[in-house]
């Protein structure tokens, strides 16, 4: 075909409401129904065949652990290898499509996922990892929509950018996918960065072996589903749950691997760092590490804050998703000046919160996890019952009869370096230090310095001053720094997402900056008028 066809502009897919009597409420209400009702078995795919290999581990609702909602076979040794050669195999055919070729696969992706994937995807989101409806909408639907059809567009605007060509020579980059296969690991907590990890090196040419988190295996299998619906090559992406430890030594150690593209824990990063450094000198080529990892992120009140504003940013940026967002709020610095009406505010709104089963639609906050999640965040409340110097202002109690509940619970610390103002704690904990008024230049030392992190955080101030110098001082601190906002709910196309420091390689997912890592550059120039001879000018006699 002679066409050089131009990806279409993309827009944010708009984030339906879900109010009652909505068609959307009535459909996914359904698919719930019908998803709680039967227990599905969610398959290996490995060069586009599901494989069984009999080891299953139960997905259950954290919300109502005794449900099962399916039974994900595991990999072994043999299917990690299987794999690894479908992943091999694939990249012969794919690595070679032409560009819009593939981005017709992505841009097919996210149209259907916007329709009949839809419900699917977000009741998966719900159910099986305890998001609302508006928590799962605005992830495993709308976020990872916006992937696909970004991504494909800064791919289209990377290959467009190209070297200067001067008189009788041509000059271009060729932008070759890595020579070896990727290995996409993925975190529970957003459907979206399941979808976006494995597809974005995809998007750029690239095979891939893709773990998902165990607790994530039921919406992250739905999209393994929908990218075969929409013509996505098998071997392409190769689908692989299974015990972390294991199925990651075998695909560190083999001389084709070309690429981690993972988010989740530092500690897991860093060991899977270790690793693939140990192994460094049997790779093929050097591989391209990516990795957004966890985050401390801060609320920085001013002493001209709006309070209302404040604590609604505190709030929903707290305890949405139980806290389980890399970018949740959960220390915040209030000067004291200003605290008694925040407080108020922020606890009469709590008194309002409900905590539940997401499939009522009146709850704002379902359960965390898993059990390690729940026992974790429960041993670093009740440490702080225990601790002087610290006041449990609202919350603390965990019930996980049914399911894994942790009341939203707020911290008031005098000491700001106690251990919650400090450690990721990746549940509903906020713990606030009201700090004097007049010292707000030592208090933007202190967030800056107080955690090894720099993910998120947010100023709230209305002196542009205070906002100005805020930037300033915390310029290291956050890699998304919102101003009069709360530090959670990053936009693809919007606010590129990811942080430096012990956060991550900050490779902004949802970029062209994150794509670009995806790409082997060849620089090709051709000379259209080659010399004849070999001799120069200067050589001349006089
Ligand atoms: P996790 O590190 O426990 O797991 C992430 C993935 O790594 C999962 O697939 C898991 O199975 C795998 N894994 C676990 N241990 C492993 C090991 N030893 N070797 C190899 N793989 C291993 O993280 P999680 O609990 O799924 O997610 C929560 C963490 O993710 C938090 O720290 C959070 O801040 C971070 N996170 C960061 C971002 C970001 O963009 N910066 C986004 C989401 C989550």
């Amino acid at each position: 075909m002679n066409v050089s066809p131009k990806i279409p502009t993309p827009v944010n897919e708009p984030v339906l409401g879900y109010a009652p009597g909505s068609p959307e409420r009535v459909e996914l209400k359904r698919t719930l129904k019908d998803m709680s009702s039967r227990q599905l078995e969610i398959p290996l795919v490995i060069g586009g065949k599901e494989v069984r290999t009999g080891r299953t581990v139960d997905v259950v609702m954290p919300h109502c652990h005794r449900h099962v909602l399916a039974k994900a076979h595991q990999a072994g040794p043999a299917e990690v290898e299987a794999a690894i050669a479908a992943a091999r195999e694939a990249w012969h055919d794919w690595s070679g499509w032409a560009f819009e070729r593939r981005a017709a696969v992505f841009l097919k992706a996210a149209d259907l996922l916007a329709t009949r994937y839809r419900p699917l995807v977000n009741g998966a989101t719900m159910l099986g990892q305890s998001k609302t409806a508006h928590q799962a909408e605005i992830d495993a639907a709308c976020e990872l929509i916006d992937f696909f059809r970004f991504n494909v567009q800064y791919a289209e605007r990377i290959y467009a950018e190209q070297p200067l060509s001067v008189a009788g020579v041509w000059n271009y980059l060729d932008y070759r996918p890595l020579e070896g296969f990727v290995y996409a690991i993925t975190p529970f907590n957003f459907t979206s960065i399941g979808g976006n990890l494995p597809t974005a090196p995809a998007i750029m040419g690239n095979t891939v072996v893709w773990k998902p988190a165990g607790t994530a295996a039921l919406s992250n299998y739905f999209i393994m589903r929908l990218l075969a619906e929409a013509g996505l090559p098998p071997g392409v992406i190769n689908f692989v749950p299974g015990p972390s430890v294991q199925v990651s030594e075998r695909l560190l150690a083999d001389r084709a691997f070309a690429g981690i593209h993972f988010t989740g824990s530092t500690e897991v990063f860093q060991t899977l760092w270790k690793q693939a450094s140990a192994n460094l000198t049997s790779y093929a080529t050097y591989p391209r590490l990516v990795g957004e990892t966890g985050g401390k992120d801060f609320i920085l009140a001013h002493a001209s804050a709006d309070a209302d504003v404040l604590a609604t940013g505190m709030l929903r940026g707290a305890f949405e998703y139980q806290g389980q967002k890399c970018s949740a709020a959960s220390r915040a610095y209030v000067p004291d000046t200003l605290w008694p009406a925040v407080r108020e505010r922020l606890l009469a709104m709590l008194a309002e919160v409900k905590v539940g089963d997401p499939a009522d639609f009146r709850n704002f906050m379902g359960a965390v996890i898993d059990r390690k999640a729940f026992d974790k965040i429960r041993g670093y409340i009740d440490a702080a019952k225990r601790a002087s110097g610290v006041k449990v202002l609202y919350g603390g109690g965990a019930d996980d009869t049914d399911g894994y509940f942790i009341e939203p619970t707020v911290l008031e610390v005098q000491d700001p370096a106690y251990r919650t103002m400090c450690e990721e704690i990746f549940g509903p904990v906020l713990t606030v230090h009201a700090y004097p008024a007049t010292h707000w230049v030592e208090t933007l030392r202190l967030v800056d310095q107080t955690s090894p992190y720099a993910l998120t955080g947010a100023v709230f101030a209305q002196d542009r001053g205070a906002v100005a110098q805020a930037q300033e001082a915390l310029r290291y601190a956050a890699g998304n720094f919102y101003v009069n906002d709360k530090p959670t709910g990053a936009v693809v196309g919007q606010q590129p997402f990811g942080g430096a420091r012990a956060s991550g390689t900050n490779d902004k997912a949802g970029s062209l900056l994150n794509l670009v890592r995806w790409a082997s550059p060849r620089a090709v120039k051709e000379n259209f008028i080659p010399p004849r001879s070999f001799g120069y000018p200067f050589m001349a006699e006089a």
